[in-house]
């Protein structure tokens, strides 16, 4: 999800001093707690995450969770200080291995807990951690992360967490760093015994307790990134259905608000609609074994893991508005589509750092696309991803700093999606680009991955070298600009304001016939007989700029 402000597609000529607002927030310092937070400190790098059970009680009167995380973990090397972070105002009371207390050295949300026992190296070791108080509020979810407490119509509790960003150890105490995924995950979630908890994966059962409350237990059996882990807490209904799918039957359940169920049974039409174009795409829905599942929370929407949440009031579009403008998008729900892609490039597929984030929302966003041509043509998905190019404003670099827990510019959504659109079109080859998609999937399957990782393996399946062409998308703001002239017997070209070996291929049209050139930062020219037009094909997202200034 996390959506940024969207900002008008700037002019050539405010590129300048865009350039300079650029360079100002490159000088933004990190502090020490920013790399806590966001690198692979040396107190996380020596264990890997092999189980969580998350058992929570959540109180809406007091707006106060209770619980303990029991984490089991590998060790990968020698080391006695473990990392584990937790965020204030929540305190984690506790830290225990085989029953022994530990000690517990603070530093912001990060909690160094020295370990007694040895760490033997292969050994799984687990401990237990206590923690308490009452949990940041998101503001503004899912784009402030935290738990919102809210009330439905009939005045019932209506809870939901959301962290991506801010991190999970906003709500609980874990290893809150994105690239180690946990392999599977309890959660035993005790509410008010009106109200039920929805979380990830599938339903195990539920335990009557004798003080008023009952505690819904999930069970995710597939590796989970952290901010993909959440509870939903509401008033619910659920319906389902079975999908058959690429993997046999998936099961689709449904949890939306008791007087939401009419509406929700004809809109969520388009969650099997999803799977059944994404498949196509993407290849196998990555997590058969924990099925899908469209939950109703007070908010937006989020890509939780198996669990997708969903608050688009029940109508097409982004919040009933086509992000296109082109009309394409107000034939689907949003939040439907754009979420559940999620399943494929954020869960499936998982950035190791923030910074790479783009691997989420871009291909998610191409996603939308993509669904689009699934269903209503290939011109038609061309013509929704290029009219998302009015939500572009190429002013900030779409890949952040590492390691500092940083995301870059919210043009990883449109202009990501339509660096991917360009990428197809020099391609050129249908089957061979979804082989790329759903090559991606099935290779980088249930991991966490670089951008690097992500560049080299579509430059080798394509059997072109687009390095360059992401460095001048992902790492660069500007947009590439196709300079011509036209003259008597020819038309001269070449690129400006591109990265060095910038070498993007173009379909243009010459006095409207179809040729494929290579500009250079060089002059270069096609000889044509009185050239009347320069145009390139539309699908390529670069700026043509007539330096005759007819
Ligand atoms: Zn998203």
């Amino acid at each position: 999800m996390k959506r940024v402000a969207i900002i008008l597609f700037t002019t050539l000529s405010s590129f300048i001093i865009l350039q300079s607002a650029k360079d100002i927030r490159h000088e933004t310092k990190y502090t020490r707690l920013d790399s806590l937070r966001g690198s692979i400190t040396p107190e996380r790098v020596w264990w890997d995450l092999t189980y969580y059970h998350l058992s929570v009680s959540v109180d809406p009167s007091t707006k106060t969770l209770v619980g303990s995380n029991r984490v089991d973990y590998k060790v990968l090397s020698e080391n006695q200080i473990i990392q584990i972070d937790l965020q204030a105002p929540l305190q984690l009371h506790s830290a225990s291995q085989n029953g022994e207390n530990l000690e517990i050295t603070k530093e912001g949300p990060a909690h160094f807990i020295k370990l007694k026992k040895k760490q033997e190296i292969g050994a799984v070791n687990s401990l237990l951690l206590n923690y308490s108080g009452q949990p940041v509020e998101a503001e503004n979810a899912p784009w402030d992360g935290g738990i919102t407490w809210t009330k439905d119509k009939n005045g019932k509790d209506f809870i939901a967490s959301s962290c991506q960003g801010d991190g999970a150890s906003l709500w609980w105490p874990c290893k809150d760093h994105m690239y180690d995924e946990v392999d599977s995950m309890l959660m035993s979630i005790t509410v008010p015994e009106h109200l039920m908890n929805v979380s990830n994966g599938r339903y195990r059962g539920t335990d009557e307790n004798d003080d008023g409350t009952k505690t819904f237990h999930w069970f995710v059996n597939n590796p989970i990134n952290n901010y993909g882990v959440n509870i939903n807490i509401g008033d619910y209904v659920h319906f389902k259905e079975s999908y058959t799918g690429e993997k046999g039957s998936l099961s689709m359940d449904y949890y939306v608000l008791r007087d939401n169920l009419k509406r929700a049974r004809k809109q969520f039409k388009d969650a099997p609609r999803t799977m059944e174009a994404l498949e196509h795409w993407f290849g196998p829905y990555p997590f058969y074994e924990d099925g899908y599942k469209l939950v109703e929370v007070p908010y937006l929407g989020m890509e939780h893991q198996s669990s997708v949440t969903y608050g688009n009031g029940y109508q097409n579009g982004y919040r009933g508005t086509d992000l296109s403008g082109t009309g394409w998008g107000l034939k689907w729900d949003y939040i439907i589509i754009h979420e559940t892609g999620h399943e494929w490039f954020a869960n499936n597929i998982t950035y190791k750092d923030m910074a790479d984030m783009w691997l989420h929302e871009s291909f998610t966003t191409y996603s939308e696309g993509l669904f689009t041509e699934y269903f209503y043509g290939k011109d038609a998905g061309a013509e929704y991803i290029r009219g998302l190019r009015t939500g572009i404003d190429n002013t900030e670099n779409i890949i952040a700093d590492y390691d500092v827990n940083a995301h870059g510019s919210g043009d990883m959504y449109p202009k990501g999606a339509n660096l991917l659109h360009t990428i197809r079109q020099v391609v050129n080859d249908d089957e061979k680009w979804r082989g790329v998609l759903r090559g991606l999937n099935q290779t980088f399957y249930h991991q966490t991955v670089t951008t690097k990782q992500i560049e080299e393996y579509i430059s080798e399946k394509t059997g072109r070298n687009f390095q360059y062409v992401f460095d001048q998308y992902l790492r660069d703001n500007s947009l590439p600009v196709l300079e011509y002239i036209i003259q008597e017997d020819k038309v001269q070209y070449r690129w400006s304001g591109v990265v060095e070996g910038f070498d993007l291929p173009l379909k243009v049209f010459l006095n409207e016939a179809e040729i494929w050139i290579e500009p250079t930062t060089n002059w270069q020219s096609t000889s044509a007989k009185n050239p009347t037009s320069f145009k390139i094909d539309s699908n390529f997202y670069v700026s043509i700029l007539n330096v005759m200034g007819s």
